[in-house]
């Protein structure tokens, strides 16, 4: 049996590297960092070791690996599961500028549409497109549709409501938020791009303003939905320290970010009581989060010194995500 939650962890490009040798020349890069801090075991699958911690997870995908290995491995169990029915979530965690978006196909980076870099949402509508038709359902069961929200400081937005800007909804709306039918990547490439344009600007660096907020895309399948959600940077978790911290806005941006953890703490602990609602976010995804459903997490770290800090936060994260047990029953189509 597949199990329902798995936890990776995927190592970023390094931004030197990125910036300077525009990703062409991997092994002078590395002999250039020696001080890197993120090493494997040469005699250990899917582990890592960082600041004298080894971390074993389900997969561990090395610094350039492709697009296409991390979504056989890690999502495209996903797919057969939403296809039976069942709600899947796939998250991406970690501090900024480490892949999150690259990885889940949520970024709009032009030079990133080719087949090498596409990222997990274009892959996954092209398995479930593919799948349905296999299948030879009637057409009104095969529909796809998608819906993209923001959680932006305690606010929902609709991403796909306007096609200018962000409309407010309320949390208990969550299900109510709009939803486009989806054909063809075509499409999706559409509602990418009107859900982006819509985003929630404070800033008008697009980059900080993404990095504050949580984006969800969701596809919609029979019953069943599939998550993929691109979280907030979590740089801000190490500043603003954890639980019992001062209100300040810092802790509001990322109250969503301390509560997940703490959502995924009450599950594995099998308390009765999960504290889905102490954020919006986790209200947004209780019902994709649940005992019934598919969980996966694509932890994404940095291995630059400067960074160590926060590698280790998130390693901590994912740690934490690896306790949970998930226990859905098989054939809930
Ligand atoms: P995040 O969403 O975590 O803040 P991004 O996905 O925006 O990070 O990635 C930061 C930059 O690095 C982007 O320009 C992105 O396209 C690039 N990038 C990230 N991971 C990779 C990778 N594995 N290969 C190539 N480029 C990458
Ligand atoms: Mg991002």
């Amino acid at each position: 049996m597949d199990p329902a939650v798995r936890v990776a962890v995927r190592e970023a490009p390094l931004r030197r590297h990125f910036q300077n040798n525009n990703n062409k020349n991997q092994t002078a890069t590395i002999a250039l960092n020696p001080q890197r801090t993120v090493h494997y075991p040469p005699d250990c699958n899917n582990a890592l070791v960082v600041d004298g911690t080894v971390y074993s997870f389900d997969h561990v995908f090395e610094r350039g690996v492709s697009q296409a290995k991390l979504y056989e491995e890690l999502i495209h169990p996903l797919i057969l599961k939403v296809l039976s029915g069942h709600n899947c979530t796939a998250l991406a965690y970690g501090q900024t500028g480490t892949g999150k978006s690259y990885s889940m196909g949520l970024s709009l980076d032009a030079e990133y549409l080719d087949d090498e870099h596409i990222g997990v949402v274009p892959r996954c509508l092209a398995d479930i497109f593919d799948g349905l038709a296999a299948s030879q359902e009637n057409a009104e069961s095969t529909d796809v549709s998608a819906s993209f929200i923001e959680i932006y400081n305690e606010n929902v937005y609709d991403l796909l409501a306007s096609a200018e800007a962000p409309v407010l909804i309320r949390v208990q709306k969550f299900s109510g938020s709009t939803r486009k039918p989806i054909r063809n990547q075509n499409e999706f490439r559409e509602l990418l791009i009107q859900g982006t344009a819509s985003r929630h600007v404070r800033s008008t660096n697009m980059n900080a303003n993404s990095s504050r907020s949580h984006a969800i895309f969701t596809i919609h399948v029979r019953n069943a939905r599939l998550n993929i959600v691109d979280l907030a940077g979590s740089e801000g978790l190490r500043r603003t320290g954890h639980e019992g911290v001062a209100r300040t806005e810092g802790v509001h941006i990322n109250q969503g970010l301390l509560c997940i953890n703490r959502v995924l703490l009450a599950m594995s602990a099998g308390n009765r009581v999960i504290p889905y609602r102490d954020s919006v976010l986790t209200t947004a995804l209780q019902e994709s989060l649940n005992c019934q459903s598919y969980f996966t997490l694509l932890a994404c770290i940095s291995s630059e010194p400067c960074d160590l800090s926060e590698t280790n936060s998130t390693l901590r994260f994912a740690k934490n995500a690896k306790q949970l047990k998930l226990t859905p029953q098989q054939n809930q189509l």
